[in-house]
């Protein structure tokens, strides 16, 4: 790279168009056995660092512009849930190093990466304060790795978000902080998901809006009121799955159609949850409406593939190099239309 032109920065890739940031490590690591539901804490980055850098890599060749350091509930509350809190320090080191190194193979943008800290209760100023210095700590981390942007997400206190906010304009650097808004369609406070970003907004994130708990269909009318309320880039990264009015964000997905599930409840969330998952067409779609909103901070959360990210690059126009392998069903046996294909196999196709 010419060290005469500096890489452009998450505000100035904004300014232009939309910027893709992968997500969902938590829940395919958890897939593919190398981390536990419940607790959620990312120790494949201590046990499998090749596993991580692998899984980045895989995000940006499906198109994500972005490699978010795996700190995502690498903090102080949970590493003491699972007795490893004297490695705190070196999870979230290995972790931003990790994504460093991806982000300079492919010339990606590096984000470091607050979250919900567990402990804040919105009228306990002492859990404030404890909030405070968890991500004060994590953030220190991110600024000594050097990295483009901080994270912070996940909040479903609009109060906690601003503690985010006041310590992440600290840093000097670039923020996107986003909530997570469950069944009642405010924060937890009962507060305005809109007035809640401008808020934030005004407090000096650079980047507001959602992510997580709700799915795309559910999330698009919360993202076209902040839309109206900020005048700062919004972010939208919803969890690809099939939410609804009456269930509006993951957690609260009920499957009765399952008579194995554990519990009273019916609960999918968060291991049963397969059958509620988007497909890309649905993925696209949802890019397509969220840009059309002039929404340009995107991407998917809890549950997401490399899949769901390359539709959504597609949707934009985009070709990332995953894009060489995107379907192409002319080429199929019996379904496609290739001259070489066997007419016995063609009319075939209304039976299978
Ligand atoms: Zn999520």
């Amino acid at each position: 790279m010419n060290a005469a032109v500096p890489r452009k920065g998450l505000l100035e890739r904004l300014a232009e168009g939309p910027v893709i940031c992968a997500e969902g490590y938590l829940f395919e690591f958890e897939r593919r056995g190398y981390l536990q539901a419940g607790a959620y804490v990312p120790e494949v980055v201590l046990e499998h660092p090749e596993l991580v850098a692998q899984l980045h890599r895989e995000f940006v060749h499906a198109g994500s512009d972005v490699v978010e350091a795996f700190t995502y509930y690498a903090h102080r509350e949970k590493l003491k849930l699972i007795g490893r809190e004297g490695e705190l320090a070196d999870i979230n080191r290995r972790a931003l190093t990790i994504a460093k190194q991806v982000a300079a193979e492919h010339g990606s943008l590096v984000a470091g990466n607050i979250c919900n800290t567990g402990v804040y209760v919105e009228d306990k100023p002492t859990s404030h304060d404890a909030a405070r210095a968890m991500f004060d700590e994590q953030i220190g981390w991110a600024i000594e790795a050097g990295v483009d942007f901080i994270i912070g997400e996940t909040y479903s206190h609009g109060g906690e978000a601003l503690i985010a906010v006041e310590r992440l304009k600290r840093s000097g650097l670039a923020s996107v902080v986003t909530l997570a808004i469950h069944r009642s369609g405010t924060t937890r406070e009962g507060w305005d998901v809109a007035e809640t970003c401008k808020k934030l907004a005004d407090a000096g994130a650079d980047v507001v809006g959602l992510n997580c708990a709700r799915g795309p269909a559910t999330m698009l009318p919360l993202l076209e009121r902040i839309r109206r309320a900020v005048r700062c880039p919004v972010a939208a990264l919803p969890v690809p799955y099939r939410t609804t009015e009456r269930e509006p964000n993951f957690q609260s997905l009920t499957d009765p159609s399952c008579s194995c599930l554990p519990g009273e409840e019916a609960r999918a969330f968060p291991i049963a949850l397969d059958p509620f998952t988007c497909n890309r067409f649905e993925i696209a779609e949802f890019t397509k409406a969220a840009i059309a909103l002039d929404i340009r901070y995107l991407g998917v959360c809890c549950g997401a593939g490399p899949h769901h990210v390359r539709a959504m690059a597609e949707a934009l126009g985009r070709q990332p190099p995953a894009s060489r392998y995107s379907a192409d069903m002319s080429k199929h046996y019996i379904l496609g239309s290739h001259q070489s294909f066997r007419r016995e196999n063609l009319d075939y196709a209304k039976r299978i």
